[in-house]
């Protein structure tokens, strides 16, 4: 299985959540802050360590804030 992770730009997240949809379900590592960014918005954050790289989370979101690493084995 691929590892990957993901960066999120938090201050332009706008708490959409599409991303969080996005992930596939055996992997759901994406969760929404409980936190707020400085717009007020809670912004998504890597809350397990079962990303696989694929990149469906950045496709997925309208503000392209995301960016996914994939890990060589
Ligand atoms: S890259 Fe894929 S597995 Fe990783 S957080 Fe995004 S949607 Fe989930
Ligand atoms: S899709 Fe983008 S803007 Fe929407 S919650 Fe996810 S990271 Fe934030």
């Amino acid at each position: 299985m691929l590892k990957g992770f993901i960066e999120v730009d938090i201050e332009r997240c706008k708490g959409c959540e599409l991303c969080i949809g996005a992930c596939p379900p055996k992997i759901a590592c994406l969760s929404m802050s409980k936190q707020t960014n400085k717009k007020g918005y809670h912004f998504m954050e890597q809350t397990q360590n079962s990303c696989i790289g694929c990149g469906n989370c950045a496709l997925m979101c309208p503000d392209s804030v995301i960016t996914v690493y994939r890990l060589k084995k």
